[in-house]
């Protein structure tokens, strides 16, 4: 079945879309509005409006839509049958997608969604380098990779990028996979390493010095010090004319050293791609080095390492990948990697550069912030859930006021649409509201897991609790804890009492409310009162100490608070004659009775 809802069968016109409720939406992608011939569609796979172009399907090449068009002899993916003339085909830019349309005036619900259709399903890539441990900016790069690909029943592929000896740690690779894991990002294929992908690398680049893409270069390093305007990103204001040096006309320097395999940057001309959230880019080739492919060979080598552009390339045509999501300090690569692309003879993928995370001085996010490593954030006991609705927000939005959001409706709402062009704020209390929003909000049974493996890190955890009665006391238990907890190991600190039988009494709580001389008295009187009641629930535990305090002559808020600390050791916990209850009669009465020794012992 491939048609969509009955709505999306008839599509909007390209005027309809500029009002509302799409104003906003194509206000950012103005830029389309420029292009001729150029109509709306509802998209596939659950994009709106995306732009394609219409096109009378009578063969021959498509160039005019960027690395989103179809050859001669495309299949098409509604009929199974090559390049039919009788109809239209439209090239969506997002997903490289071609399909015929009933093209009579309206475009067809063909282009409507299409979840399960092979041809269109993305494959993205997470690419880390083992250089240090899993960022909060790589951790989120890893995440949108996730989302997007999940949400379209695509690949996710999982690749280090460990060809620099010097600076990475193979140790390090599996504190990446397991910040990974704990965030819920999993992957379908891989990992793979590059560093056992180098012969490949290698065999490429020299296929581009036959097809005559690349050169030799025999010039000294120094030469080509200072780069160019691409890798410095360094704005239109400072770009330069680039080196070319005569190697590069088959003219070597000096053919008496080993060369380097230097990419031979087209003179004149402009090298343009589209990304995803920030529009199409050209980068004029006069700014843009010819850079290194292969470093020159030591003793008995041809050629040394391939260089990071080259490994990228390679890999991602040989892996497939569609859609490139990555950091937007990536930006001033791609127009190499386009070039390379071409050379290499294959349809370059859909970019989509992310906007960076800064810390609250809106400078780059780094230690000086606060803790950048995924693992520090586990360790500090965030729940995976609320960390991954923290960072999906963090240049990124859902449309909507909603901020808490549950995966599933991450999953739901994800689009690349909705990435910013500006930097995002790391913001640490932000982080822990929406901690603790997830501890209130979800379902019991989701959290009860998370606070099992937490009481089993400490030492506190009962199998008993793991079945029938044991199980609802638990669930009960921390149900009542739940709206006081901020992160998962005040489960066996502050709330130990809950769990274990020793605890110790907190000092400034015993100074507060221990203070009145009455207090072991009244304590004494209530565990008595207590020990006696036939029925043991909250009203018959109120009005018991209530009337402990009223003989007394207090307040009840002040014997109350004294029961608190006896029972739990606390100050602050939930209300009292809730505690009572899951705390059961038995222990209740033997607690109070307990307490007193401490005051005969100050
Ligand atoms: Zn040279």
């Amino acid at each position: 079945m491939l048609l969509g809802s009955p709505a999306q069968s008839k599509p909007p016109r390209a005027n309809d879309i500029l009002t509302a409720p799409h104003a906003n939406m194509a206000r950012k992608h103005a830029w389309r509005h420029t292009l001729p011939e150029q109509t709306y569609v509802p998209g596939i796979m659950g994009y709106r409006f995306l732009p394609v172009q219409p096109y009378w399907g009578t063969g021959g090449q498509r160039d005019s839509v960027p690395f989103g068009g179809y050859r001669n002899g495309t299949i098409c993916g509604a009929h199974g049958a090559q390049r039919a003339s009788a109809h239209a085909f439209a090239a969506c830019r997002l997903f490289r997608y071609t399909e015929c349309l009933e093209f009579y005036g309206e475009l067809s619900p063909l282009m409507a969604e299409q979840p399960n259709s092979t041809p269109n399903q993305p494959r993205v890539r997470f690419a880390p380098s083992p250089t240090g441990y899993l960022h909060v900016g790589g951790a989120r790069t890893a995440l949108f990779n996730w989302l997007f690909t999940r949400r379209y029943r695509g690949t996710m592929i999982l690749r280090i990028e460990d060809t620099d000896a010097e600076r990475n740690k193979p140790e390090l690779v599996n504190g990446i996979l397991e910040g990974l894991k704990w965030l819920g990002v999993d992957w379908d294929e891989g990992p793979f390493y590059q560093s056992q992908r180098t012969q490949l690398y290698k065999d490429s680049a020299k296929k581009l010095l036959t097809n005559g893409t690349a050169f030799l270069c025999y010039c000294p390093p120094e030469k080509y010090v200072g780069g160019d305007h691409a890798e410095t990103d360094s704005g239109p204001a400072q770009v330069r004319r680039v080196v070319r040096c005569s190697c590069r006309d088959g003219k070597p320097s000096s053919p008496d050293t080993k060369p380097a395999l230097r990419f031979k940057v087209p003179m004149g001309g402009k090298t343009q791609f589209f990304d995803a959230v920030f529009g199409e880019r050209e980068f004029s080739n006069d700014e843009i080095e010819d850079f290194v492919l292969l470093r020159s060979g030591k003793e008995g080598e041809d050629f040394g390492q391939a260089m990071y552009q080259m490994s990228v390339v390679v890999d991602d045509v040989d892996m497939r990948i569609t859609h490139v999501i990555r950091g937007a300090d990536h930006i001033s690569n791609t127009p190499k990697q386009v070039l390379l692309y071409k050379a290499l003879g294959a349809a370059p993928p859909v970019f989509a550069h992310v906007p960076l995370i800064l810390g609250a001085d809106k400078s780059r996010l780094s230690k000086r912030h606060g803790a950048t490593d995924v693992n520090m954030y586990r360790t500090e006991g965030f729940l995976p859930e609320a960390f991954r609705n923290f960072l999906a927000l963090l240049g990124w939005a859902p449309g909507g006021d909603e901020q808490f959001l549950r995966t599933s409706e991450l999953l739901e709402k994800f689009s690349l649409d909705g990435v910013s062009h500006t930097n995002a704020v790391f913001d640490r209390p932000k982080l822990e509201w929406f901690n603790t929003q997830f501890l209130q909000k979800l379902p019991i049974e989701e959290l009860l897991p998370e606070v099992e493996a937490e009481l089993k890190r400490s030492g506190l955890w009962k199998e008993e609790w793991a079945s029938s009665a044991g199980h609802e006391w638990f669930s009960k238990t921390v149900d009542l804890l739940r709206p006081r907890v901020r992160l998962l190991p005040d489960f066996s600190s502050w709330s130990r009492a809950f769990f274990a039988d020793d605890f110790s009494y907190e000092q400034a709580a015993k100074d507060k409310f221990w203070k009145d001389p009455k207090v072991p008295d009244l304590l004494s009187k209530t565990a008595d009162a207590l020990a006696t009641l036939p029925e043991w629930n909250h009203d018959a535990c109120d009005q018991a100490s209530r009337a402990v305090a009223e003989a007394g002559g207090v307040k009840a808020g002040l014997l109350i608070n004294a029961i608190r600390v006896a029972i739990v050791g606390q100050a602050v916990a939930p209300p009292l004659f809730d505690t009572m209850v899951v705390l059961g009669q038995e222990r209740v009465v033997r607690r109070l009775r307990a307490s007193l020794k401490e005051f005969s012992a100050t």
